[in-house]
């Protein structure tokens, strides 16, 4: 994994289950259930990408695919504050757009590479979450083929980003904890089985108490096994 570049996640723990954070070159993808604290991993790392080499960022912009109309200004402001970032400034650095539907989604990516040539600051690209259309456009096992078709050439996009101008993709996914309520779809479970062959890092997020959460990385070979816990407050990811 040579010359790759990591961004903090502002929790040692997980940033030491990462080999010391989210990497360039790369395509991670954090999935867990609803309320288990993706999209505010994602908010902090379109900070922290900011955040100058000594304090684990890469003075880089970020772009912010928010598919669920969940991104909060309001967030990236305090996480901004937190870190010792201006808040104005920081959310200039943030490029947000809002994907309608999957062919919106995919249309976006496609069109990123000409922004990004434009502005080689942007050393992260973020879709949250990189499922929820194409599961509400091409539901059940039925339309399983099509859908994962689209999604493997729109991960390939993401992942050929990463690839050719040395950024970190992230791409979230809700999974279910009881995948057998949800009618044999085996993309939905938890733990999950391959959603898509394409190459990355894949992060599991748990609850826990109160505001904890436990992180655990699946399938990557070059990464230690096991679990740690971080948690999320009023300042963003923390230990
Ligand atoms: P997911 O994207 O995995 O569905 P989120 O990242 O939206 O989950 O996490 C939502 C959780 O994050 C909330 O339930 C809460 O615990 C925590 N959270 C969100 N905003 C704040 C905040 N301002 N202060 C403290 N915790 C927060
Ligand atoms: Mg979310």
């Amino acid at each position: 994994r040579m010359n790759t570049k990591k961004i903090t996640t502002s929790s040692q723990a997980l940033d030491g289950l990462l080999g010391g954070g989210i990497e360039t070159r790369t395509m991670t993808e954090f999935f867990g259930e609803f309320g288990s604290g993706k999209t505010q991993l994602c908010h902090q790392l379109s900070v922290n990408v900011q955040l100058p080499p000594e304090k684990g960022g890469l003075n880089g912009k970020a772009v912010y695919i928010d598919t669920e109309g969940t991104f909060r200004w309001e967030r990236i402001e305090a996480m901004s504050k937190s870190v010792g970032l201006d808040p104005d400034t920081a959310m200039n650095n943030i490029y947000y757009m809002r994907a309608i539907n999957s062919d919106h989604q995919m249309a976006i990516v496609e069109d990123l590479q000409e922004l990004i040539v434009k502005d080689p600051a942007i050393k992260l690209v973020i879709v949250d979450s990189v499922t929820s259309h194409f599961r509400a456009e091409y539901p059940g096992r039925e339309n399983l083929a099509v859908r994962q078709q689209k999604m493997n050439k729109h991960l390939h996009q993401l992942v050929r980003l990463a690839e050719m101008y040395d950024l970190a993709t992230i791409i979230t996914n809700q999974v279910m904890a009881r995948p057998d309520m949800f009618y044999g779809d085996p993309t939905v479970a938890v733990g999950g089985h391959t959603l898509y062959h394409v190459p990355g890092i894949r992060i599991q997020i748990k609850k826990s108490r109160g505001n904890k959460r436990i992180a655990r990385v699946v399938d990557a070979p070059h990464l230690p096994e096991g679990e740690v816990v971080f948690a999320i407050t009023e300042e963003g990811v923390r230990d």
